[in-house]
């Protein structure tokens, strides 16, 4: 069987959820406790589809100041990548939309699924229904909490990435 190896990075504003969305889906666990992500924390999780498997190296990125040499640095080689955005803060989805075409211009046509999260606390949050349609596929409602769409998000960004 083919083993492909792939490194992806979790894009986002502080708190989006980044380091829970990754714990949630290599670890199955969630944990309320905040730990502020300090530089960049890399784990790997191998996902096996149809009669291929794909090893995702996953970088989980502190911050979004795209000045700093060390943040264009930890996304080199990145295959693909997941946005992220907090669904309680509509500024963050405006943020990740910008980062998002920042990096199309910067980098191209790379894969990319974006995370609307913290979809348990739907009933909170600041985006209209219009707004949340206007997104289109490519963006998915996700709860690090609960693991709600984690392992999806996820497995699209892999099938987009095997060859
Ligand atoms: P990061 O800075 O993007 O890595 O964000 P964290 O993963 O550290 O999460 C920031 C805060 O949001 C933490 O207190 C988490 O417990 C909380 N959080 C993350 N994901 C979710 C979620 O899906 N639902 C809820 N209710 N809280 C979340
Ligand atoms: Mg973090």
């Amino acid at each position: 069987m083919n083993l492909q190896v792939r490194k992806i990075c979790l894009l986002g504003d502080f708190s989006v959820g980044k380091t829970s969305t990754v714990r949630q889906f290599v670890e199955s666990r969630y944990d309320e406790k905040y730990l502020t992500t300090v530089g960049v924390k890399i784990d790997t999780k191998t996902i096996h589809f149809d009669d291929r498997s794909i090893k995702l190296v996953i970088w989980d990125i502190a911050g979004t100041d795209q000045a700093t040499p060390a943040y264009k640095s930890y996304l080199r080689g990145m295959a693909g990548y997941l946005l992220v955005a907090d669904g309680t803060r509509p500024e963050t989805l405006t943020a990740a939309q910008g980062l998002q075409q920042q990096l199309q211009a910067e980098l191209g046509d790379l894969p990319w699924v974006g995370l609307l999260n913290k979809a348990d606390l739907v009933a909170e949050w600041q985006i209209s229904d219009a707004q949340r349609q206007e997104l289109g596929d490519q963006w998915q409602l996700t709860s690090a909490k609960t693991g709600e769409n984690v392992e999806q998000a996820f497995s699209t960004l892999a099938r987009n990435l095997a060859t």
